[in-house]
């Protein structure tokens, strides 16, 4: 179950979303950022935002519960 993905042909490989990502979930990679820990995505659509080219993509679905307090 991908969390997101990233459109090959429509990223330019900005690094904006690498940059922006709360949760370290991206790295900067040779064509497209890599997506490197994806079950700690959040979901919080900060990359989505962020990106000129609209090539991201994010299920409304968590790789992880969010953790409640005691
Ligand atoms: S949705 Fe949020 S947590 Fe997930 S990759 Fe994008 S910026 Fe990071
Ligand atoms: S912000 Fe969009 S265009 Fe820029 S590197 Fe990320 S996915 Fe590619």
């Amino acid at each position: 179950m991908p969390i997101f993905s990233i459109d090959a042909e429509s990223c330019v490989n900005c690094g904006k979303c690498v940059k922006i990502c709360p949760l370290d979930v991206l790295r900067e990679g040779k064509t497209t950022p890599e997506i490197v820990y994806r079950e700690d995505c959040q979901s919080c659509f900060l990359c989505i935002i962020y990106c000129p080219k609209h090539a991201i993509t994010v299920d409304t679905e968590r790789g992880r519960a969010t953790p409640e307090p005691y």
